[in-house]
């Protein structure tokens, strides 16, 4: 059957052609390539005109959604505007090869340093590793780093990461990739961390405890320093996640609350695109006890005083990814900063915590607030019983805000809230698109009251409505194949 999109090959008809070649004016050679290696027949490749390529990659980049057409409220993920400046400043980096002297590469070095020194401010740690690629990336070589600072010590009984049932769901999973067995404590009522659990967890057997902040319930952990003060004692270290730098950068430090190790996602707060893998970019910053740990080389002061690269690390990790990570997405981070200043980088997370609080605050009546307290800078609702009892779930609103022009929140995480709908307006969005945003929801809640069933049918608005999610997962078709 065809589609209403079909594909190039749909659309080919034999004989035509997107090229006008002139006239062989030399003798066609034969005979060079053996009979036997040649095709028998033509590569069955779609025959198409040039406006009909076109028009075809035309149209589906439009089906595309992104920050730069709508509003994008994807809970955790921060996608938030980012500012054109930062895509003219990267390139001026590309004639740059990455196996370059140092000395051909002084300005690129220069730009680690003053990126790494600018984290360092924001974040309040000692040094910072480019390297790693993505958040999770960062979580795996913050874990590398405290196994090899117990291992110094050779203190090789530690090795439970304490990971709260809040946290975000990389953690675990980056414990257990660097060798960690994880440990969950609950949250306690308010969303915070139960501290009797925490006591109860911490032992000799413990290497750390990594803490998303907010969680992912978009609350700040409000014991933070009894939290530290716990697992210090104990002899473990501190990782925070701070993915979600956004909802604290310029107001309070990790490394001020005592943490020793932090990744800091630049493809969130730090306003690089991101989505359909990459490239991101998950800096860690470590306290001092963990400089000589670092992935080398490290950015370090030369003799003369300029930054240079230092290879000669003997307790290092050894290096998380090639050359020095994704470049260009810190050059667009460094570009961020500059561009926002100190000043501008705490009223972006203000406008974001502000924000998630307009919004959650908007649908007070409407949903359901699971956790109803002040939230940083997104926000958790949920359907109410009501929507609930009318067979209206957290899908079916999500679906149906794409007819509406936006993109879904993130929808059914955090798992511990049940049909959970994280909201992030992100700090980029006015006051006009949050208006209209909080209207739809709301007509969304009336639908649901009074005509549930319209809800199942969404969206309406797109190629494919609802596609079987069970089967897409088990037997994707990826393929396509000319019909006998
Ligand atoms: C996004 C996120 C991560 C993972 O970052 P990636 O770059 O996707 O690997 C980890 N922790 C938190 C809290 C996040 O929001």
């Amino acid at each position: 059957m065809r589609s209403a999109y079909p594909l190039l090959f749909e659309r080919s008809v034999p004989g035509r052609r997107g090229a006008d070649l002139p006239q062989l004016d030399v003798p066609e050679l034969s005979g060079l390539v053996p009979q036997s290696l040649l095709h028998e027949a033509p590569l069955p490749l779609p025959e198409l005109a040039e406006v009909d390529v076109v028009r075809h990659y035309t149209n589906l980049s439009r089906r595309n959604f992104g920050v730069d057409n709508g509003f994008y409220p994807l809970g955790s993920c921060t996608m938030k505007y980012n500012p054109k400046i930062n895509e003219e400043v990267a390139p001026l980096f590309n004639g740059v090869h990455p196996l370059a002297d140092a000395d051909c590469a002084a300005g690129a070095i220069r730009l680690m340093d003053a990126l790494e020194k600018a984290l360092c401010e924001v974040a309040g740690f000692d040094k910072f590793t480019l390297q790693p690629a993505a958040g999770a990336h960062g979580e795996l070589t913050g874990l590398m780093l405290i196994k090899a600072y117990h291992d110094m010590r050779e203190d090789y009984a530690r090795n439970v990461i304490i990971v709260p049932d809040a946290a975000h769901g990389t953690n675990p999973a980056s414990a257990v990739m660097a060798g960690f067995k994880t440990r969950e404590i609950k949250s306690a009522p308010d969303g915070g961390i139960d501290l009797d659990a925490l006591r109860a967890a911490v032992g000799p057997d413990v290497a750390g405890l990594m803490l998303t902040n907010p969680s992912t319930l978009g609350l700040f952990e409000a014991n933070i320093e009894e939290v530290a003060k716990i697992v210090h004692e104990a002899g473990g270290l501190l990782y925070y996640d701070g993915a979600n730098l956004n909802a604290i950068m310029g107001v309070v430090r990790p490394g001020d609350m005592g943490f020793d190790v932090m990744h800091i996602n630049l493809h969130k707060t730090f306003s690089t695109p991101h989505g359909g893998g990459g490239p991101g970019a998950g800096p860690v910053g470590v306290k001092k006890e963990l400089i000589p740990f670092l992935p080398y080389p490290v950015v370090m002061e030369g003799e003369d005083g300029m930054p240079m690269l230092d290879y000669d690390r003997p307790l290092s990790i050894g290096k998380v990814r090639g050359f020095y990570g994704s470049f260009s997405v810190l050059a667009k981070a460094y570009a961020y900063i500059l561009s926002l200043g100190a000043r501008g980088l705490r009223e972006a997370s203000e406008n974001a915590v502000l924000n998630a609080n307009y919004v959650m605050h908007a649908l007070r009546d409407a949903y359901a607030i699971p956790h109803d307290r002040i939230c940083m800078h997104e926000c958790v609702i949920a359907p109410t019983e009501e929507m609930l009892a009318n067979g209206v779930h957290t899908t079916d609103i999500a679906k149906t805000l794409i007819d509406f022009g936006y993109h879904p929140p993130t929808i059914y995480f955090p798992l511990i809230v049940h049909e959970a709908m994280m909201i992030e307006p992100t700090e980029s969005e006015s006051r006009e698109t949050l208006d209209a945003f909080i209207a739809a929801m709301k007509e969304i809640a009336r639908m649901a009251r009074e005509n549930p069933e319209a809800l199942h049918q969404t969206p309406t608005t797109t190629p494919i409505g609802r596609p079987d999610e069970v089967q897409a997962a088990r037997k994707p078709v990826l393929r396509w194949k000319a019909e006998e």
